[in-house]
This record gives structure tokens, sequence and C-alpha cells, in this order.
């Protein structure tokens, strides 16, 4: 034996996805982790890699973990505060004064423990966040243990966290300084949409983001009223605008994207920006539809988001992932529009691509961290088996996530978080709900 064919864990699982180019099922295989990657990928049956633990994995399928490219975590605390209202309502008249007189470093720090908890039992290894007091939320990710890609938020106006475009960025800066070298954890800037930053920010948020290599997400073209906006203020829609400042590009992220046409898309591809679509948030706003298959025709990244538990409200990518391959078909009217394995993809590896770490996570493949889950494909709702990834898909999994790994370290075993504890979590919760309901 060769020392260096010994690891630290052995998966054998019955099912292997490991999404490495088209989705595709292997059976009865093992994943070798060391030191937190992946090390080797061999038959279960013919293994030359030993390893000091194996989990057997019999009625599982192995796949990379899910990847929520979009939300605000600490919203959570806020979650059926103001349900059945539209976008500018919801914001304007609840969301952003609860905001204003709630919000703080402890609140972000226990609200995103909460999405943490609630995202890890549904498979999420990586979840980006758009929120503020962005130092805490990373750290209660990097005590959970999960990865995370926090977006500082930038606006134009004064919020409990900062009070101009110079202050939000400041402290983006300050974030990205303090954490750049944690290894789960990678730092963005997060201008919030075309119609609450300006020209100027936007600019230089663009400059920034170059010299520093941080990624970028903005929230573009959500409803009409935007575009209308726009077009009223400025005289082009906001993607235009956006192409016009130099603003878009491969670093950015577009979360969205309902109320596009043909020249939209254009300039989209033509930039290499990627889409965050955002089914259930855009059906519960009543925003508008995202013409996912357009995008993929286009050649364009799309990823899912769950959006935060305010608008949604769960954080569950899995019930993501169903609604996103249910939609896309009614919106192009073409039961063949994202189809089940490019719907999983979206969740995985095009998350990790529109995130700008698909280098180091999406998918299983040697020399990525070990992001992984292991669902349980025996139940009943998923009887008989034909194919594990229509399973995975279309019909209801979340619950049947049993194992997540992080780096190689089990957060999810057997059902149970090993870095949350659940009756502290609904301790927090329940002390927010008492502040909150009897204001
Ligand atoms: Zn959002």
């Amino acid at each position: 034996m060769q020392a260096n064919q010994h690891a630290d864990l052995r998966l054998n699982a019955r099912w292997l996805i490991t999404m490495d180019g088209q989705a595709e099922v292997e059976n009865n295989k093992a994943v070798f982790i060391k030191e937190g990657r992946i090390v080797a990928i061999e038959d279960s049956a013919n293994a030359t890699w030993t390893a000091d633990e194996t989990i057997a994995l019999d009625e599982h399928a192995l796949l990379p973990g899910y990847i929520n490219a979009h939300g605000h975590a600490a919203m959570s605390l806020f979650r059926g505060l103001a349900d059945d209202l539209p976008l500018m309502t919801w914001l304007q008249e609840h969301i952003w004064p609860a905001e204003g007189q709630w919000v703080n470093s402890e609140f972000v720090y226990q609200g995103t423990q909460l999405a943490i908890a609630e995202m890890l039992k549904c498979g999420t290894t990586t979840f980006a966040d758009m929120y503020f007091f962005p130092e805490d939320s990373v750290q209660a990710s990097i005590d959970a243990g999960i990865r995370s890609v926090a977006f500082t938020p930038i606006l134009d106006f004064p919020t409990n966290f900062a009070q101009n475009a110079d202050e939000y960025i400041r402290k983006a800066l300050a974030a990205h300084e303090r954490f750049r070298h944690e290894a789960l954890v990678t730092l963005g800037l997060g201008p919030h949409a075309p119609y609450t930053v300006s020209d100027e920010p936007l600019k230089e948020i663009t400059m920034l983001a170059d010299q520093l290599d941080m990624p970028v997400q903005i929230h573009l073209h959500e409803t009409a009223f935007e575009v209308e906006q726009s077009l009223e203020l400025y005289g082009v829609r906001p993607t235009q605008r956006l192409a016009d400042l130099g603003f878009l590009t491969e670093r950015v992220s577009c979360v969205h994207m309902t109320q596009i046409n043909d020249s939209d898309i254009q300039l989209l591809q033509h930039a290499g920006a990627s889409i965050v679509h955002c089914p259930e948030s855009n059906l519960k706003l009543a925003s508008g539809f995202s013409p996912t298959q357009k995008f993929l025709n286009a050649g364009i990244t799309v990823a899912l988001g769950t959006d935060g538990a305010a608008s949604n409200n769960d954080l569950n990518i899995q019930g993501e992932l169903k609604t996103a391959a249910m939609l896309a078909k009614a919106v192009a009217m073409d039961a063949g529009a994202f189809p089940a394995g490019q719907a999983l993809y979206a969740a995985t590896m095009g998350g990790a691509k529109a995130l700008g770490i698909d280098e180091q996570t999406g998918s299983i493949s040697l020399g990525k961290w070990a992001d992984l889950q292991a669902v349980k494909l025996t139940g009943l709702a998923q009887q008989p088996m034909y194919d594990p990834i229509s399973q995975l898909v279309y019909t209801d999994s979340s619950r049947a996530t049993e194992y997540v790994w992080v780096a190689g370290k089990a957060l999810l075993d057997s059902g149970e978080l090993t870095t949350l504890n659940e009756n502290t979590l609904r301790q927090q919760t329940q002390y927010w709900q008492q502040q909150i309901a009897n204001a």
C-alpha cells in the first residue's frame, strides 16, 4: 500500500452523481476524502484506497451539496411577518421599517444561525448572503462550518448599518480584509439594486471588484415597476444602464431577471454575467417570470436561490429546484424546458460558477473540497427507483437528506446537526419573536 493512498474518510455510495460534466448516475462508487478534499473516486468493489473511517450509504444518492446562490439569511427572523403583499409595499411598509427597528449585530448572528440550520437540513453546503453586518453573518457561518459567499449590501440611503454608499463600501472592504484568508468564506460586493444605487457607486464597485478579485451580486429586473422607473429616469432599461456603466462583467450575478427582452439577454450573454433565479420569491411577490430556458439557450449560467425567508418562506433549495424546473416549462410552454439534470446543475455547479467558486466546490471532482450531501432514496415517496435524478428533482426528497459534509466535516450526521443546537436556536428565535411581535 502506498502511503498516499490512505484517506481520512470513505463514502460508499449506492448512487453517485458527481455533476462533473453532464448529470449522470453511477452505481456503487467509493469516494475518498483526505484533509477535507476529494482525493479518489473508485468502484466500491475494487477500491485500492483505504481510509480511517467508512460510511455505508447503501440506500443513498451521494451528490454535491446544494448552493443557495441568493438570500438574506438573517431575515429568517422576519419569516411570516408580512405575507401576501407586492414587492414595494412589502419592502417600504413592512421590511424596511422592521429592519430599521431590529437589525443589529446580534440579530444578524442569530438570524443567520437559524437560516444555516434550515439550509443544512436540506442539503445546502454553500449559501450566498446579502445582508447588513456581514462580519456577524460570516462569523455565524464559520462557527457552523458551512461555506458562504457574503455580499455586503451597498445602497445610497441610510440604514442601521451605514449612512451612505461610501460607508457601505468602506465596511465591505473591511469585511473582505478581515476574512480574506478564511477557506470557507468569500466576500463580495452587493449593490442592492439599480433603483437604490446611483451611477458613481456602481462604477466604484466595478473598479474595486476588479482590483480585489471579488464577486458582485445585484437584484436586477425584479419587477415591471423597476423597468418602467429606469426608462423614465435614465431613458434605458436597467440592464442597458448597467452595461453602459461597464458594470456587467463575468463577476456579476444578477438576481431575479424577470420582464426580460431579447436585448437584455444579449447584453448578459456578451458580458458573461450570470443569473440567479429565485422562482418562489418571484411567485410569492408576484414579481414576474424569469425565462430560464432562454438564458440557457444563450449559454448564460443559471444558478438557483431561495431569496430571504421573508419572501419565500423557506430556505429549501431542493424545493426551489422543483419549482424552477416546473415553472420553466410553463413559461416556455415546453415540457422539455429546464429538464431535471439541468435543474440539478443549476443548484450545484451553476451556483458555484455564478459565485466564482467553481474551482473549489460545486461538483464531486478530484481536488475540490468535499462539500457533499447524501440523500436517502428508499422512502416510499421515491419508489420505484427508475432514475435517481428524477427522484431528487421532482419528488419531495428534502427531508430525506441524512448527511451533509463541508470540506469533509460532517455538519449533518444521520439527520442531526453537529455544530448547531436546535433547542438554543428555538430559544433565541422565540426571544426575537416576542420582541418583534410585541413592538
Ligand atoms: Zn433578494
